[in-house]
């Protein structure tokens, strides 16, 4: 049974863990590098990116977060966790850093300038044939993907239709909504047969 982390600086830690512990695996908080060493794969939860930037860099984990994902660790980003897994942000605060990791540009509170948060049925690729009905709050949306990168669900309807909102690269995902909060618990299914995967090709 692989061990997923939740990267607990700040955000719903306590909703993801729930969510993988449905997807049958074990969790394990994460706050330092040694509990970093101990994963099979990360989740970097919603919160607010630039205090989870803030917290990593005086926790002294950006480049440990850095390191392993560079080495393959598999990790999934909801929403500002989306935020830290880019390679590129736009609109972040002065100096914000993220962990980067996808080869993409993504833009933060991008659908909040009309609204905080909204719900809309969203298709995502792999993951069944009935739409993902996605909790969009103060979400970013992905701006531009490099050639490497998959786009696994795009919003659809109103003014932002086509945004892209899920995405992967290898053993790196991310949404831009929130789906440890509706029970329906298919990305994070999803996500544990990715780690599960990684970990037989490591054997
Ligand atoms: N707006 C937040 C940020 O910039 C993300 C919001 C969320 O994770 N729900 O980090």
């Amino acid at each position: 049974v692989p061990t997923i982390g939740v990267l607990a600086l700040q955000g719903d830690v306590r909703e993801h863990a729930r969510a993988l512990e449905a997807a049958g695996v074990r969790t394990l908080d994460v706050r330092r590098p040694e509990e970093l060493e101990q994963v099979d794969g990360l989740v970097l939860p919603g919160g607010e990116s630039t205090t989870m930037w803030r917290l990593a860099r005086s926790f002294e984990m950006l480049e440990p977060l850095r390191k392993r994902i560079e080495g393959g660790l598999p990790a999934y980003g909801s929403c500002a966790g989306m935020i830290m897994l880019a390679d590129r942000i736009r609109d972040g605060v002065a100096g914000q850093e993220t962990i980067g990791g996808i080869d993409m540009t993504v833009r933060r509170n991008a659908f909040g300038r009309q609204v905080d948060s909204f719900e809309s049925e969203v298709p995502l690729t792999g993951m069944g044939d009935t739409p993902y009905h996605a909790v969009f709050i103060r979400a970013p949306w992905v701006e531009a993907v490099g050639d490497a990168v998959e786009v696994l669900g795009r919003a659809e309807g109103g003014a932002n239709a086509g945004r892209i909102v899920a995405v992967r690269q290898g053993r790196l995902m991310a949404t831009a909504f929130h789906p440890e909060l509706t029970g329906d618990f298919r990305v994070h299914h999803y996500f544990a047969d990715l780690v599960r995967r990684a970990m037989d090709e490591e054997e």
